[in-house]
């Protein structure tokens, strides 16, 4: 008996992959981050907001990609991640919405990246720094307005226009406040933060102006300002969560089926037996599980039959019964035999099974299940 040869090449290690696929559809991206900035007029420059890797889709990829559609403002959260974009984007305009991270001014300086200050202590430190160095260095302010988690009070942005040595050597080249209640329009905290907002723009009158993420765009020309900085909506999340959804989906999980059996009526399938088939049943295993970002609560039990679903061959199937680390079993009795085979395809997420509808029954945002899209998946970029 001969053995066969191992498959040692990159490539061959490729198409021996097993795990499901993610696909980034950048022409879907483009058109969104076109649409938002299509909405929000002339006047008005589009952001993007890249932070945890954009929301799972590849940073890097995105902001080269929405660079050469346009864009020129990114906001990361980490200066590790603004650091890794500049190496890409020698010429845009990057900013850490994290704010100054202490100690650590010089990676600022050496990679050109923007603090958003969020403190008195952190603009003493910047421009400390800048004096240091006998150079203006730019950085933006961000006040908080009513969501009280990052961002100086109105009391100290009163004492910054007073007292302007705090800024001494900062050019301040933008302003910035983040809505808490943006998806909820009818909020009243989105009035009060505008209006308060309103009161800081006007002791900088010199810088740009930002207050809306992707929802705050869709509440109205008073909430665009000099610049928008749209997140999830870029990567196809519902901004406008009571209406139908304006973004096409840029997040496509696929995955296949690799095992099929028949399970008589009253068995039970997977862990805990939570799961009783209720007739005679056609059970696909697929090859994706909450390792690969399926939360487990998207499964189902006797209790909780309404499990999310998945898509094959124009057909959705329901989840049945609990999610695995590396699986999910799907009741696939309805859907017609030509589409099931080992090694077919299966839609976990994508433009029939979309980011919103899988949130919600992760009982979670689309941002949670976008950023938790799991290490084990290669990214492959559509153009
Ligand atoms: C995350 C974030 C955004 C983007 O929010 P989306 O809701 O994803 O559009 C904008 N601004 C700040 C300060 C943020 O933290």
């Amino acid at each position: 008996m001969t053995h066969s040869a191992a498959p040692t090449s990159a490539r061959a290690a490729h198409s021996a992959g097993g795990a499901a696929k993610l696909t980034i559809d950048l022409t879907a991206l483009r058109s969104n981050w076109c649409y938002l900035n299509g909405k929000v007029g002339d006047g008005c420059t589009c952001a993007v907001v890249l932070k945890a890797n954009g929301y799972g889709t590849g940073a890097t990829e995105v902001g080269k990609t929405l660079y050469h559609t346009g864009a020129r403002v990114f906001f990361v959260a980490l200066p590790e991640e603004g650091i890794d974009l500049r190496k890409e984007l020698p010429h845009a305009e990057i900013y850490v919405l994290n704010g100054l991270f202490r100690g650590r001014e010089k990676f600022y300086y050496d990679f050109n990246l923007k603090p958003v200050l969020n403190s008195l202590e952190e603009a003493t430190e910047w421009s400390a720094f800048a004096q240091g160095l006998d150079e203006e260095l730019s950085a933006a302010l961000h006040f908080d307005t009513g969501m009280h988690r990052l961002g100086m009070s109105i009391e100290d942005a009163l004492k910054t226009g007073e007292s302007p040595h705090f800024l001494k050597d900062i050019k301040i080249d933008l302003i910035m406040s983040h809505l808490a209640c943006a998806d909820t329009p009818d909020h009243e905290l989105n009035a009060k933060q505008l209006d308060r907002f309103q009161r800081v723009c006007e002791l900088f009158p010199g810088a740009r102006k930002s207050l809306s993420n992707s929802a705050g765009i869709f509440l109205g020309a008073d909430y665009h300002f000099d610049m928008v900085r749209p997140g999830i909506a870029l990567y196809g999340g519902n901004p406008v969560p009571d209406d139908s959804n304006p973004m096409l989906p840029v997040a496509h999980v696929l995955a296949e089926i690799i095992s099929l059996r028949e399970v008589p009526t009253g068995d039970p399938v997977g862990y805990g037996a939570s799961r009783v088939t209720p007739r005679k049943s056609r059970i696909a295993t697929i090859n994706a599980g909450y390792a690969d970002g399926l939360h487990r609560l998207v499964g189902s039990s006797d209790d909780q039959p309404d499990g999310a679903r998945v898509y094959i061959g124009g057909h959705f199937a329901p989840i049945f019964g609990r999610v695995s680390m590396d699986m999910i079993a799907v009741d696939v009795t309805d859907i017609p035999e030509e589409h099931l085979s080992r090694g077919a395809p299966v839609e976990i997420m994508g433009a029939h099974v979309n980011v919103d509808e899988l949130a919600n029954f992760a009982q979670t945002i689309p941002y949670e299940l976008l950023c938790s899209l799991g290490a084990r998946y290669t990214r492959h970029y559509k153009r």
